[in-house]
């Protein structure tokens, strides 16, 4: 017990198991970095391995001295293999198997075949011990593929390399008392027995901190480049959320959290005003129980909505949204379409009516008319449809001129569409023929409305380059029998059409 009261085993024996628990730390805390776990394994075998030999000791367990030692390189080895681990080079797994099998089978041979010398014995571990660091501080010289790493690499690299040479002079100066037959009555007063623990085990200790060095310097260059990654992507968002010509929104957790000056403009809102509303404030009423399903999906498809500005205003516009991460943020575009819309419009219109009066064109009108004409027959409603062509109408070109005849048609149409109701279609079938379907009208109704219609067109004057030009109209009518086809209506109407211009023109015929 005395000897305990200063043993430098016990001193050394802490020593590594104050590494052995700094290792696990390193582990713990450095997940998952490539490195700390081998030398959290390594530095745990060591002590495995010094506590059997000290069991040992005690008790003069054979084989408990050939594990130890055994073990105590294999930890050593293990040490080594995450130097390289780290470094990410290619692991000498063999050092492990053939440093622990060479060491026991010499501590075997020694118990149970023919007993060894102990300088010889020291000289085998020594050797061993000192080769396998030899091969990590070589990797840590030579290693510097990550340049910011290179000067903590090589420090630990030189005291490895104290390490080893101080192991390998141990062994060397037990070759040579080997040799010699030089004896220890006091092993303490040896030089075998003085370099591991006034040299080996200070630089050990101080190879282990430098690990941890390298460790932290990497976790270091790491954090420090994912910052700058982070920031030079958010000022890449924040680019693209200025230049871009959509307006954007982010969400976070259904609230406004941000928003780009492109957004602030199309709705007339500085960005203050915006933040930690809800995106449905920014549409019109009918279009807010839109928004919510939008914003569940978020699967970026565009929806057609109508927003709003702060000022009340109005503008159509294209809205998507998508995920921006799986924590809540969103992303909502928003398109001014009103160029879009205006356009399509246009088209639209170009489609379904006639260029010069406005008037729905032929195509536009039987689509129509045959829609009005089903929901009559369900309905059961009577239909009327009237065919309309202007009087002598050639005259007016021949005596006028063409543009004259055009304004006569202009102001004729406009005068159709003014006294038609809103559910009456009126088209231009071509030339100065025109055409009325009257839905849900009888044949009186029809006739009344028409024959005031005539009327108005018998006063209507058109000012043609100071002259005033008059016209008339002769009407031919229709009334939808049940099951009515829509052509054999039309071919009805023209015929008492023919009549009326028979009959000397200006009136209404009914058909027969
Ligand atoms: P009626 O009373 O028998 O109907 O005689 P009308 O002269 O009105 O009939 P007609 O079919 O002989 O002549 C129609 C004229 O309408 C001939 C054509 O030059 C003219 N016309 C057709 N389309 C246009 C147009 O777009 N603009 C102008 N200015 N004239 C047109
Ligand atoms: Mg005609
Ligand atoms: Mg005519």
């Amino acid at each position: 017990m005395e000897s305990l009261y200063f043993s430098p085993m016990l001193l050394g024996l802490n020593l590594m198991l104050a590494s052995a628990v700094a290792c696990t730390g390193l582990w713990y805390f450095s997940r998952p970095y490539r490195g700390p776990g081998f030398w959290m394994a390594g530095a745990w075998l060591l002590i495995l391995g010094i506590f059997s030999f000290f069991v040992f000791v005690a008790t003069g367990n054979r084989p408990l001295n050939v594990f130890g030692n055994a073990t105590q390189l294999a930890g050593e080895a293990v040490l080594m293999l995450g130097v390289f681990r780290f470094l990410d080079r290619p692991l000498p797994w063999w050092t492990v198997p053939v440093s622990a099998g060479l060491m026991a089978a010499a501590n075997s041979w020694h118990w149970w075949v023919a007993p060894l010398n102990s300088e010889l014995l020291i000289a085998i571990y020594a050797g061993i011990g000192g080769l396998l660091p030899l091969q990590a501080a070589s990797a840590l010289l030579r290693h510097p593929r990550d340049a910011e790493l290179r000067v903590v690499c090589r420090c630990v690299g030189i005291v490895l390399l104290g390490y080893a040479l101080v192991t390998l002079l141990r062994g060397g100066i037990a070759v040579h008392d080997w040799l010699n037959a030089i004896e220890h009555p006091d092993v303490t007063r040896s030089m075998a027995y003085l370099l591991p623990y006034n040299f080996a085990i200070p630089l050990w200790v101080i190879a282990l901190v430098g690990l941890a060095l390298m460790t932290m310097r990497r976790i270091l260059l790491d954090s420090q480049r994912n910052a700058r990654q982070a920031e030079a992507s958010a000022q890449r968002f924040e680019r693209l959320m200025n230049v871009t010509s959509c307006g954007m929104l982010v969400l976070q957790d259904g609230r406004i959290q941000d928003s780009n000056p492109t957004l602030d403009a199309l709705f007339g809102q500085p960005r203050e005003g915006l933040l930690q509303q809800t995106p449905e404030q920014l549409f019109v009423d009918a279009e807010r129980a839109r928004i919510g399903p939008l914003l569940t999906q978020a699967d970026g498809t565009p929806a057609d909505v109508t927003a709003l500005r702060r000022d009340g205003s109005t503008f159509p516009a294209e809205l998507s949204v998508t995920h921006l991460d799986g924590a809540g943020q969103q992303l909502l575009e928003v398109r001014d379409v009103s160029h879009r819309k205006a356009l399509e419009e246009r088209l639209r219109l170009q489609a379904t009516t006639d260029p010069l009066t406005g008037a729905l064109n032929r195509r536009a009108f039987y689509a129509r008319a045959e829609h009005e004409l089903q929901r009559a027959r369900r309905q059961g409603q009577t239909l009327c449809l009237a065919m309309l062509d202007l009087d002598h109408f050639k005259r007016i070109n021949d005596a006028h001129g063409h543009g004259s005849g055009d304004q006569v048609l202009c102001e004729f149409s406009r005068l159709c569409q003014h006294e038609a109701r809103s559910t009456d279609l009126f088209a231009r079938f071509g030339g100065e023929e025109f055409v009325f379907l009257l839905p849900d009208t009888t044949p009186d109704a029809a006739r009344n409305f028409l024959e005031r219609l005539r009327e108005s067109v018998e006063q209507l004057r058109v000012d043609a380059n100071g002259i005033s030009l008059r016209v008339s109209v002769s009407i031919g009518l229709a009334a939808s029998p049940p099951n009515a086809d829509l052509h054999l209506l039309q071919e009805a109407a023209d015929t008492a059409l023919y009549r009326a211009k028979q009959h000397g023109r200006n009136r209404v015929e009914l058909a027969l």
